[in-house]
């Protein structure tokens, strides 16, 4: 856990306009600034950093959020990342983090040696005919090779020697993977005679090649070793590039190799990405959920495909939630993506794609495989499989479906497998009536409360010792708490709601923050005005739980509930407390 003490001085010590310029232009307008959203396509500029509050926000897609929500929204990083790479921009060390400091000059040495491979192997391509002609033969253009970076390590024992001379002894070229040393100390080249695919990360730059023999030989994909700048169990081949074609379509594609992702991108179609000659893990999957909420694994229809298939969906299980959909694509057996698309188009692999399996029925067909459902042994067997992998499942709606389906195949009720599979039966909802006099928050006089207090800090020393009492408990309540919780702390400021925003932990209240932290800053009323508002918040807070408390007495008193003395008496008093409210009046 990073304290919440920290975010906000990484927050204060960046500057949301630089940040954000360095990745999209910014023009100022006002006193904002204003650009073509990275988040969506659009002609005229809708989206809108505010130096101020340090905010970001999109009129046209309501994308929204603070520097580290750009990087997470921009990069793909996570929370961790993000703040990670702001507090290392701002010279600040993350607390309590337990990995070993990073040597930053080591990192930098590493990618520029990186580079200049990258551009030595882009020269060589032009000079192979080999090369192009394969290249060619895959139905590549040069626009696409370009675009991917693609080069070709020539049959050559040292050709990195040519570009790096006296540097080929460095410690950095080892480090990178780019050569190999023997046990005599000589050095050659890791990639000979092979097609070179530059692996990006998120931030765009080259950490790993995956080299592909031309022809025959073995191994038929060579990848970087893991370095200090690559771990293959984190990147996907071609997610730097793939981003806008994800955000466009609402779906991640993920194929085998890097020759289909490529090979998809030049018949159209752009959001594919590839794991690296690994199976696909837990960081993998929360990566492709940040770029999109639905994801389709594409195999190989092989033993082999299946098989992937069944560790990416273990992988998957703990990370689903009901608004995420995962599906697996099976193609057909003497077919890969890349031959798929170049036979049969674009048009068959978008309906492909749209018909692939859900998880949930992959899930119940691997349940079901090599069983036979006539016996009770193997429905007994089906079950025992199921828990495995139904109990791991995140998504609570989705695993109760997928209960129900199991339940169909073993004839046993939803009840008894759920009990068999060690899940506990979702408790049934409540149905007593809760006691009128119990409150949740009015929503809206609240949040006007708490947007006046977000522009007009000062105005929380103002509040009415109730407030609190008032606000009920809803996630307005919550944050109004914090605000006040910040206020006899160590004070409460504007920049303190921007800093909430990223700490918490609830999104119902992290939904209210962000619609604060997007209010207007115009019409900022003078003090004395605001604190008028204020007061008129409050009265307004007032009557609405009045409103409140009245209709939840009046409902039950038509449901034939039995009100209490005291009840019947408040049906009477409230109304008059109200009027009094209205008429200005202070309420004993
Ligand atoms: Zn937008």
């Amino acid at each position: 856990m990073i304290p919440e003490s920290f975010i906000q001085d990484v927050l204060a010590r960046t500057d949301i306009v630089s940040l954000i310029e360095r990745y999209v232009p910014l023009k100022k307008s006002g006193a904002n600034y204003m650009a073509c959203c990275p988040f969506h396509n659009e002609k005229s500029a809708s989206f809108s950093v505010s130096p101020t509050k340090q905010f970001y926000h999109c009129f046209g897609c309501g994308a929204h959020g603070t520097a580290i929500g750009f990087l997470m929204e921009y990069s793909g990083m996570s929370f961790l990342e993000a703040i990670k790479d702001l507090a290392q921009q701002a010279g600040l060390k993350v607390p309590e983090d337990d990995a070993p400091p990073v040597d930053r000059s080591q990192i930098s040495s590493l990618l520029d040696a990186m580079g200049r491979a990258t551009r030595f192997y882009r020269e060589q391509l032009k000079q192979s005919p080999k090369a192009i002609e394969y290249l060619k033969q895959r139905g590549l253009t040069g626009e696409i090779a370009a675009r991917f970076g693609i080069g070709y390590a020539p049959d050559d024992w040292q050709g990195l020697h040519t570009v790096f001379a006296n540097d080929y002894d460095s410690l950095a070229l080892l480090e990178a993977g780019l050569v190999i040393q023997n046990d005599t100390g000589r050095r050659y080249d890791r990639f000979r005679d092979r097609v070179m695919f530059p692996i990006l990360d998120q931030r765009g730059n080259i950490v790993g090649f995956g080299g592909r023999v031309i022809g025959q030989g073995e191994p038929k994909y060579l990848n970087s070793p893991e370095t200090p700048l690559f771990e293959k169990g984190r990147e996907l081949y071609g997610l730097f590039q793939a981003r806008q074609a994800i955000r466009e379509s609402g779906v991640v594609v993920v194929v085998e190799g890097y020759m289909d992702v490529v090979a998809l991108a030049q018949y159209g179609f752009g959001s594919a990405v590839a794991t690296l000659g690994t199976a696909t893990t837990a960081t993998h999957i929360q990566k492709l959920f940040r770029q999109s909420e639905k994801v389709v694994f594409c195999f190989d229809g092989d033993n082999a495909g299946r098989k992937a298939a069944r560790r990416a969906l273990e992988s998957c299980l703990d990370q689903l939630a009901d608004d995420r959909e995962v599906r697996f694509l099976f193609l057909p057996p003497e077919h890969d993506p890349d031959s798929f698309v170049r036979e049969q188009g674009l048009e068959a692999f978008h309906r492909a794609i749209h018909d692939a399996l859900p998880l949930s029925e992959f899930l119940l067909r691997e349940l079901r495989s090599g069983l036979n459902l006539a016996t009770a042994e193997d429905r007994a067997k089906l079950v025992h499989e199921a828990k495995a992998l139904i109990p791991k499942i995140s998504a609570p709606v989705l695993q109760l479906q997928t209960i129900r389906m199991v339940a169909q195949d073993v004839d046993m009720s939803p009840d008894e497998v759920s009990q068999a599979l060690g899940i506990r039966a979702p408790a049934h909802s409540k149905t007593a009536p809760r006691y009128a006099g119990r409150r949740t928050a009015p929503a809206g006089p609240l949040r006007q409360l708490l947007r006046l207090l977000s522009s007009q800090p000062i105005l929380i020393g103002a509040l009415p010792a109730d407030t609190l009492h008032l606000a009920g408990d809803g996630p307005e309540a919550g944050i109004l708490q914090v605000f006040l919780d910040a206020h006899e702390n160590n004070g409460f400021s504007a920049s303190t709601v921007t800093a909430l925003f990223e700490a918490c932990q609830d999104e119902a209240q992290k939904n209210v923050l962000g619609e604060l932290l997007q209010a207007s800053d115009e019409g900022r009323a003078e003090e004395k005005a605001a604190k008028e508002e204020l007061d008129g918040h409050i009265t307004n807070l007032r009557i609405a739980l009045i409103d409140h408390e009245l209709a939840a007495l009046h409902q039950r008193d038509r449901q034939g509930g039995q009100l209490s003395t005291d009840e019947k008496r408040l049906l009477v008093t409230l109304p008059a407390q109200k009027q009094a409210l209205r008429a200005g009046q202070k309420i004993r």
